[in-house]
């Protein structure tokens, strides 16, 4: 249990530095907030074009399932037409040798013909099985280009309100820097930049909330008796009692 008795009452500093840590903290958070936002906006656009993508590729499928059906078709249309043309000569021919040669022609394009209608069959499938996956993958980029529209709106109108809070928040802490010795805003500043966010911080337990070390009696006693600045003996950060 702490000795309340010996609790000074707390450095008229230590409680402007931590006003200035709040807003130091705040302006770190919105300055890393607005530095994200472009590669927020860039996220959300990889995803409506992934999305788009899908579909492309969707189409791109059903598209060459359709060039290929056509193919078949002429050639085998090609082919009728050459069946066609073997049976007028086979018609006209006298020759015996040449009759049956047409007719082997003629069996031969017939057997061509019918796998290539098998072919067609199976892209006709095909074509069947892709049409709802081309329908749904185009329902998934209208979705996503409706999302992420929402979503970059939002994130601009986000930008526009942290630079507003940003700009109040740098006004206040060029306020809230009067009236405190220059150097320790100095070492305020670097220790700022140098511990992560936090250079003014509690002591608990005689630890440390900074670095989590125990502090020297040495050390405890000059916080506690609250009348000079007094660091952490191990990590430099100002301390006071929390
Ligand atoms: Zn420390």
């Amino acid at each position: 249990m702490r000795d309340v008795t010996t609790v000074a009452p707390m450095l008229p500093e230590i409680q402007k530095l931590l006003l200035l840590q709040d807003r130091d903290q705040r302006i770190r958070t919105f300055k890393t907030e607005l530095k994200n936002a472009p590669l927020e906006r860039k996220e959300l656009e990889a995803r409506l074009q992934a999305a788009s993508l899908g579909a492309e590729q969707a189409k791109a499928r059903v598209r060459d399932q359709e060039l290929e059906k056509k193919r078949l078709e002429l050639l085998a249309q090609g082919k009728r037409e050459q069946i066609a043309r073997f049976k007028t000569q086979q018609m006209q021919t006298r020759k015996n040798e040449e009759f049956q040669a047409l007719g082997n022609e003629i069996n031969h394009f017939e057997q061509e013909v019918g796998k290539i209608e098998d072919r067609e069959l199976e892209i006709m499938e095909e074509i069947e099985r892709l049409t709802p996956l081309l329908a749904e993958a185009e329902r998934n980029v209208a979705e996503a280009r409706s999302r992420v529209a929402g979503q970059i709106a939002d994130l601009e109108a986000k930008i526009v309100i942290i630079t507003d809070k940003l700009k109040a928040a740098e006004a206040e802490r060029a306020t809230l820097t009067e009236g405190i010795d220059e150097d320790l805003l100095d070492q305020y500043n670097r220790l700022f930049a140098s511990k992560g966010g936090n250079p003014v911080v509690p002591l608990e337990h005689e630890v440390c909330t900074g670095c989590h070390m125990k502090l020297t009696t040495q050390t405890l006693v000059r916080v506690k008796g609250g009348q000079q600045i007094t660091h952490c003996e191990q990590c430099g950060r100002i301390l006071y009692l929390g």
